[in-house]
């Protein structure tokens, strides 16, 4: 693959016509049969892989083994690919574990309490990974990677009361659970002998061709071209982008059913990013504490412009938290049988009874988990679409977000263990936006930037003074940490705390513009710098374009706030943005 600096692939994935799923489904058998044999051999070698990275994986893996079962020699080529790729993305969480292996400590780890389950303990995490990275080169490895490391040695302490010694321990074979096969390691669409692949733009179809082995293992080509109808977002990026390798793969259906797809993967140019000059309206995103999302539009002379936007989850947190308790409840029924199970005697008749009871919660534990994690990426992609969409409203350049690391807990839901469940949800929900965002921000360039919430939620955006936020407009007697008003004492201006937050990171989001535009150095600044403008709110510029769709549409009003309620019920955006922009957005 080219560089990354200007290019990105981006990977649609096809359902295969039912005529082939059949032989792709048996060679994906085939082929996850030698990956994982590779591994289990390879997986001792694996420091192998932190060092000697120059080329293709697959040739790597070649030095060292012969494919333990030969099915011809491009097709071992796209399995030792696959193998490369993982041992290779193992070999350097490996490094990212030997950096992490002396700082591991009791410390990480936050005890059972009455109200929480044990866990960990982020923020001791966080500043043992910051102390970390600054004793290391530039760069060297990602907060995210260290990040994920450790959270997954606090997970095996959770099970062996002690951290891992060595990464071994902690990692097990990384074995494919299901099918995988990358045809990078073949010739091309053109020239390949395991895979043929031809894109017919005019007519909207791609031919592919495959070799595979029948039911009796014996390996043929496909007799004709399988005939892949191509979404529509697919024809539109293959006429401005590069056709790769694409991967066959492997899904498994809620229901334990297969299906063999087929990822077109297209490398296209990223948008250029505009410069800074021209950059002259900034939104501002806040992570709320009541809304899941609150985004304001400030310009240059720290006028607001439009009005805020929010984005309520509404009854979403709900039925997520119902599906988790639905997964917990399930997986204690799962342990206390597997214990009856493991008292009973080998060749105990009821044996066979549990394991077939056994069988069918495992699968609907995994079902649960498919439904939960489909609806976050589908509010994920909603909120980044909605975003991306409101700084174009709003004719902005800059996103200015505030950063992941400092999560708030959300202080919705009934009682601790409600809002507990929220909380946790929350984090991922962000997390997938967050990562999103970013994804897309590239694609359309647009220029994103983050600023550290410290004091955003407690300073008065009309005058730049700290303020108090308090239960509600008519509670101001008694401040509350986490209020949803904000009240400021010194020049009486009032509002929605969330809304507040986001007109201050968007104030951030301007100094740090101003800054760009006048010394071109990038340096944040924090809420109290005497760069960071205050805003005033004139009520003229551009007005939402994303009108609130679903029953009840009514708003309700209260205080200075309108709320939609529904609208995530039936979730579809609408816009007036061109039709390429759109795709784009929501592909
Ligand atoms: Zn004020």
């Amino acid at each position: 693959m080219r560089t990354s600096r200007i290019h990105q692939p981006l990977t649609y994935d096809v359902r295969l016509p039912d005529e082939a799923q059949a032989d792709a489904l048996r060679l994906l058998d085939a082929s996850r049969a030698v990956v994982n044999q590779a591994l289990a051999i390879l997986w001792p070698h694996l420091d192998e892989f932190a060092t000697d990275r120059v080329g293709p994986a697959w040739k790597q893996v070649g030095k060292y083994i012969a494919s333990p079962s030969p099915h011809g020699d491009r097709q071992w080529r796209c399995e030792s690919e696959v193998v490369g790729r993982v041992l290779r993305a193992q070999a350097e969480r490996k490094q990212a574990f030997l950096l992490v292996l002396p700082i591991l400590s009791d410390g990480f780890i936050r005890p059972k309490t009455d109200k929480c389950p044990p866990g960990k303990n982020r923020s001791a995490i966080k500043e043992a990974i910051t102390i970390l990275q600054k004793s290391l080169e530039e760069d060297e490895i990602s907060f995210v990677a260290l990040q994920n490391v450790i959270e997954q040695a606090c997970n095996y302490y959770f099970h062996h009361d002690q951290f891992p010694a060595t990464y071994e321990d902690l990692q097990s074979i990384p074995l494919l659970n299901v099918g995988m096969l990358t045809y990078a390691g073949d010739d091309g669409g053109a020239k390949g002998q395991a895979y043929r692949l031809a894109l017919d733009l005019d007519t909207g179809v791609a031919r592919f061709r495959f070799r595979y082995p029948d039911s009796a293992g014996v390996w043929h080509w496909r007799k004709v071209d399988t005939i892949i109808p191509l979404p529509e977002v697919v024809k539109e990026r293959c006429a401005c982008g590069e056709l790769m390798a694409p991967t066959l793969r492997e899904e498994q259906r809620a229901d334990g059913s297969r299906i063999a797809v087929l990822d077109f993967i297209i490398e296209v140019e990223k948008a250029d990013l505009p410069a800074w000059e021209n950059v002259e309206h900034v939104l501002g995103a806040d992570w709320g504490v009541h809304t899941l999302l609150t985004a304001t539009a400030v310009d240059e002379h720290s006028e607001q412009i439009g009005r805020p936007f929010f984005l309520n989850t509404g009854g979403f947190d709900g039925r997520q938290a119902r599906t988790r308790r639905q997964i917990d409840e399930l997986k204690k029924k799962v342990a206390k049988y597997e214990q009856e199970w493991d008292a009973l005697p080998p060749d105990h008749p009821k044996r066979a009874w549990f394991n077939q009871k056994l069988a069918v919660w495992r699968r609907e534990i995994d079902r649960c988990w498919r439904k939960y994690e489909r609806r976050n990426r589908a509010l994920a992609h909603l909120a980044s679409n909605v975003l991306v969409l409101l700084a174009r409203v709003h004719g902005c350049s800059l996103l200015s977000m505030e950063s992941l690391k400092t999560l708030k807990t959300t202080g919705r839901g009934k009682g601790v263990r409600g809002r507990w469940r929220n909380y946790r949800n929350n984090t991922t929900i962000r997390g997938e936006i967050w990562r999103l965002l970013r994804y897309k921000c590239h694609l359309i360039g647009l220029r994103f930037h983050t600023e550290q919430p410290r004091g955003t939620s407690h300073t008065c955006p009309h005058c730049g003074r700290p303020a108090k936020t308090y239960h509600s407009p008519a509670h101001l007697d008694e401040a509350v940490r986490w209020g949803r008003w904000l009240f400021c004492d010194t020049c009486h201006y009032n509002g929605d705390r969330d809304y507040c937050a986001s007109v201050n990171i968007a104030r951030l989001g301007i100094a740090y513009l101003v800054q760009m535009k006048q010394t071109g150095k990038a340096r944040s600044c924090s809420m109290t710098d005497p760069r960071v403008k205050p805003v005033s709110y004139t009520g003229a510029g551009a007005v939402l374009l994303l009108p609130p769709t679903g029953s009840p549409a009514r708003p309700s009003i209260s205080g200075k706030i309108c709320y939609y309620p529904g609208w995530l019920g039936s979730a579809f955006l609408q816009s007036s943005q061109k039709n390429s922009v759109f795709l784009r957005l929501c592909g």
